[in-house]
């Protein structure tokens, strides 16, 4: 039997070098302010640089703090996953790194856990240092998926929150591997409260969501969380046929009115307008058979190399 514990934090790392040292003493200022057991889970998301180093080395000299270490980088959504696979905490505390979500807010978050709320989210209600571009882009997308999706899920919120131990097991036992997580924890319900924080900028680095990453998160996002892009297909398969047919109008009209060959802009416009719209089609079908594929390989989520500071071997179910 481990020890136990009261409350768990979860970091995903993925080459943070230059915060995560002073992550780690953030967070451990906060914790031992609160004054109960807790432990620190950093996820080492395939780190091409020191930081596995930084955090062993952290290990060594403090036995709450442990490490998991992936085989490679398998992404920010499915780190979180593996945190919490492996947490022993009555409450579980989802984290980044680069402490732009302040650990300082935490102590409020388990004020409102012991008020008897299952699930405490952050919601920005002000980002500062960042950028023109990903506020507007952030902006849209929650928007957006606000519109596309029938799960409420909240707005300007992002993965720092804490969950009780329930709602953990609960998502544990989901093994989607597309995997949007505020939309899941969102999914399973309980209750929930809104935490107003205001994001601060990043300490040091880099952000390590490039717009490629971006378009992939909410991809998965949208696409686990919603049928509406299918529907589209078929109201604009009607409108275009509506088009269609009005044009066709408009053709007799002519044929039998003027004597003049009808030119071919009209039939290229058309021609790309259609394909156009069948190669639209045809994406979105194949986003979603991309995923039916993915869970029909049951591959598992993640790959462990070895994890770090774990009393007994730990292993996630
Ligand atoms: N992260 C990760 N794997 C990735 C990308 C990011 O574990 O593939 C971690 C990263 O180290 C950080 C958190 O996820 O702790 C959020 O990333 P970042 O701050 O770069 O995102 P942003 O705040 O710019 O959206
Ligand atoms: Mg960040």
């Amino acid at each position: 039997m481990s020890d136990f514990i009261r409350y768990s934090i979860v970091v995903p790392v993925f080459n943070e070098e230059e915060v995560v040292e002073e992550s780690y003493k953030r967070l451990k200022k906060v914790m031992d302010g609160v004054n109960e057991s807790y432990e620190i889970i950093f996820v080492n998301d395939g780190c091409r640089d020191k930081t596995p180093d930084i955090i062993s080395d952290i290990c060594k000299n403090d036995a709450n703090i442990k490490l998991v270490n992936f085989s490679r980088n398998f992404g920010h959504q499915i780190a979180i996953s593996a945190g919490m696979d492996y947490t022993n905490g009555q409450a579980i505390v989802i984290i980044d790194a680069d402490l732009q979500d302040p650990p300082e807010v935490i102590p409020q978050m388990i004020q409102k856990w012991k008020e008897g709320y299952d699930v405490v989210y952050g919601k920005r209600i002000k980002r500062k240092g960042e950028g023109l571009f990903k506020k507007l882009t952030a902006a849209m997308f929650y928007r957006f998926l606000k519109m596309l999706t029938n799960v409420v899920i909240p707005v300007d919120v992002g993965d720092f929150r804490l969950i009780d131990r329930k709602v953990c097991e609960t998502i544990g036992k989901i093994k989607e591997q597309n995997r949007f997580m505020r939309g899941l924890i969102s999914w399973v319900g309980f209750k929930q409260y809104a935490l107003e924080y205001v994001r601060e900028e990043r300490f040091a680095g880099k952000t390590k969501y490039p717009l490629k990453k971006m378009i992939q998160f909410a991809t998965d996002a949208i696409i686990s969380f919603s049928y509406k892009p299918l529907k589209l297909a078929s109201l604009l398969g009607f409108l275009v046929s509506l088009a269609g047919f009005g044009y066709l109008i408009y053709v007799i009209y002519i044929y039998f009115t003027t004597n003049t060959v009808s030119g071919w802009a009209s039939g290229i416009v058309i021609s790309l307008f259609f394909h156009g719209i069948t190669l639209i089609m045809l994406g979105i079908i194949g986003e979603y058979i991309g995923r039916i594929y993915d869970e029909s390989k049951n591959r598992p989520l993640y790959i462990v190399r070895n994890t770090v500071g774990f009393k007994e071997e730990k292993q996630p179910d």
